[in-house]
């Protein structure tokens, strides 16, 4: 099973798989090497990427979080305003503080190692960090995988980056929508209550709900942030922040005689965060960075242009789209080095479309349409981001992806609930439709847009 808090979770962008990920899996690494009390022995420490970290990390951020995890950073923690900083400062001065405590060398031209075209077994997303001692041997040889949405597992067993905690306990466990839903008959309940069953497991109800509110005020954080950062977005594709022309051309000449106004607003929400995402910012994986505008731009969509709008329906949302993203989770994958774009933006849409199904008291056959309408239309979705970075196509995909939700959900909410194909149905379609994907289309900038759009982006 999977926590709310985990899907969703406070970080830094550009990349849930590529930035958050590597972040904790090398902060994991420094963990480990102090629970085994070598740290103060090791002299140097190399770390080699493979698959799609290889090939987009440097677009993603991939060494820079590194370096920081080394240092003991964590994504939730880490200031942004100080990555590019310090991470310059370890490439000029060729050291790092190992765990902010041991002064190691880091010659990130040798050390840190990109095995272009390199795939490992289990998932594209892989890192191997290595700790040397003062005889050069290897003292530690770890492996970890960057499954997704912010996920590390290690290559001997699961483990989550975030504090551990003990899943097994929830009393309502659940692989696929019929399970879900047998669990909802049987207590005559609705989705979302069965999830804070769930959740209360792990803390206290009115934890839950506080923790609920600061993901949602840290969402609400990056669109306003977005409103008003003007400028060219950093890794050489030249791109404009269009957030902040938007904003003051919707605030000073809206027309209130457009009734489709309120997608110009939507778009502007996810823009504002995606492009927050894009310039390393402080984002909510939701339930990856890639796609972190949509959930924030369709639950702000709820609280100002639906009717009545309540703190409960901003709980019932989260709890709801975390019922969906721990579907797609278990059932497929939310990673798009697995499953293309699907895993990012089909899920983010589907996970949104049932939120705001359920904040506007859907039945839980109207969200169970609404999360399948979702996915449906975007199935076969592929991820070529141009140049590796997350920018084109990545965020105006969070506003078709916001609006498909809320239409979406606007379906499902003029039926009855009844509909022909099944969420189930439609994860599994996702799941086959993302394993026959051509590798190429996987996150690796290879194909796609990123083939076509030619580029000149300097890789330093
Ligand atoms: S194309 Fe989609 S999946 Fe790929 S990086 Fe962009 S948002 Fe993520």
């Amino acid at each position: 099973m999977v926590s709310l808090f985990q899907l969703f979770s406070i970080g830094i962008g550009p990349s849930s798989s590529h930035t958050v990920g590597p972040m904790r899996a090398a902060r994991l690494f420094g963990n480990m090497l102090k629970e085994k009390g070598t740290i103060c022995s090791v002299k140097k420490v190399t770390v080699e990427l493979y698959g799609s970290l290889a090939m987009t990390g440097i677009g993603h951020g991939t060494d820079k979080a590194v370096l920081l995890g080394l240092e003991g950073e964590t994504p939730e923690d880490v200031d942004p305003d100080i990555v590019e900083y310090r991470t310059a400062s370890i490439s000029q001065h060729q050291e790092l503080t190992l765990m902010g405590e041991y002064p190691i060398s880091f010659d990130t031209r040798q050390d840190l190692i990109f095995h272009k075209g390199k795939r490992l077994p289990y998932h594209s997303n892989a890192l191997r960090f290595k700790a040397f001692d003062l005889d050069d041997k290897v003292m530690i040889n770890q492996l970890y995988y960057s499954v997704g949405g912010g996920f590390v597992v290690s290559h001997e067993h699961l483990q989550h980056s975030s504090a551990e905690e003990s899943i097994d306990l929830m009393p309502y466990p659940f692989k696929t929508y019929q399970e879900l839903l047998q669990h909802c008959e049987q207590k005559q309940m609705m989705i979302h209550d069965i999830v804070m069953e769930n959740e209360k497991a792990l803390r206290p109800e009115h934890q839950v709900r506080e923790g609920i509110l600061r993901i949602w005020e840290a969402m609400n954080g990056s669109i306003e942030r977005g409103f008003f950062q003007e400028g060219i977005l950093p890794g050489g594709l030249e791109v404009k922040r269009r957030a902040p022309g938007l904003y003051q051309q919707l605030s000073t000449n809206g027309n209130v005689n457009d009734p489709t106004e309120f997608m110009d607003w939507v778009s502007l929400f996810a823009l504002s965060v995606n492009e927050e995402n894009a310039a390393g910012g402080r984002v909510v994986t939701a339930p990856t960075n890639g796609a972190a505008g949509v959930i924030p731009a369709v639950l702000r969509y709820y609280l100002e242009f639906t009717p009545n709008p309540t703190e409960e329906g901003i709980i019932r949302f989260f709890l709801t789209a975390t019922a969906m993203g721990t579907l797609y989770k278990l059932g497929a994958s939310i990673s798009a080095a697995e499953m293309g774009c699907q895993g990012e933006i089909g899920v983010a849409c589907s996970m949104a479309a049932a939120g705001l199904t359920s904040a506007l008291n859907g039945t839980n056959g109207q969200i169970e349409n609404a999360a399948e309408i979702g996915m449906e239309h975007h199935l076969g979705l592929t991820c070529d981001p141009v140049a590796g970075l997350v920018q084109i196509p990545c965020i105006e995909r969070n506003t078709m992806g916001a609006i498909q939700a809320i239409t979406s959900s606007k379906l499902a909410l003029r039926g009855d609930g009844t509909h022909r194909v099944s969420l189930d149905q439609v994860i599994k379609a996702m799941r086959q439709t993302g394993e026959d994907m051509k590798g190429t289309y996987k996150e690796t900038s290879e194909a796609g847009l990123a083939l076509h759009v030619p580029v000149n982006v300097p890789e330093c």
